[in-house]
């Protein structure tokens, strides 16, 4: 059985604790999403190293490792964003089909060691990056291809209850 795209539209998020990883947005500012980064990186960097890194619970469910691939490329994804909306207020996100590029980079093929060396390097970039946003930069908007408009504040809550919610699905 095939990975079941995630067609959910997630920003509900931003209203809701999460009832599945508990998640809470409420007033989360983009230096708090960077101090939860240097929690949230040693618990991948650990659940990498796991005997079970390349074992799908199920069929349809990714694996550690492919889970671990997706939030690395989340970094790299989110962080180009949010440079966007530093850049230009009212910016355009470029679509991101995670599960077409989950089958294109053959994330379940990886090698967990060099996953490993990446997430950690692409996590540090994203933490540092959001960790120097100044105050008067929260409002700054951009626009993703489906139309939702985010500011930098509520896309960086949405972006850590990705990385937090995967850590969760991996029982990391
Ligand atoms: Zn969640």
């Amino acid at each position: 059985m095939a990975i079941i795209p995630d067609t959910k539209d997630w920003t509900w998020i931003l209203d809701r604790v999460c009832p599945e990883c508990g998640f809470d947005a409420d007033s989360l500012t983009p230096q708090d999403v960077a101090r939860r980064l240097d929690t949230a990186l040693p618990r991948w960097d650990a659940a990498l190293g796991r005997d079970d890194v390349l074992e799908r619970p199920d069929p349809s469910t990714w694996s550690p490792l492919e889970y671990a691939c997706h939030v690395r490329d989340l970094f790299e994804v989110f962080r180009h964003r949010l440079e966007l909306m530093l850049v230009e207020d009212g910016a355009r996100f470029g679509n991101w089909d995670q599960d077409a590029t989950a089958v294109e980079k053959e994330y379940a093929n990886a090698d967990p060691a060099i996953v490993r060396g990446e997430l950690a390097e692409q996590g540090a970039l994203t933490r540092d990056a959001f960790a120097v946003v100044p105050e008067d930069a929260y409002g700054r908007r951009g626009l993703r291809s489906n139309g939702s408009e985010f500011t930098v504040l509520t896309l960086s809550r949405y972006f850590l209850h990705d990385v937090e919610h995967h850590l969760h699905d991996v029982r990391a």
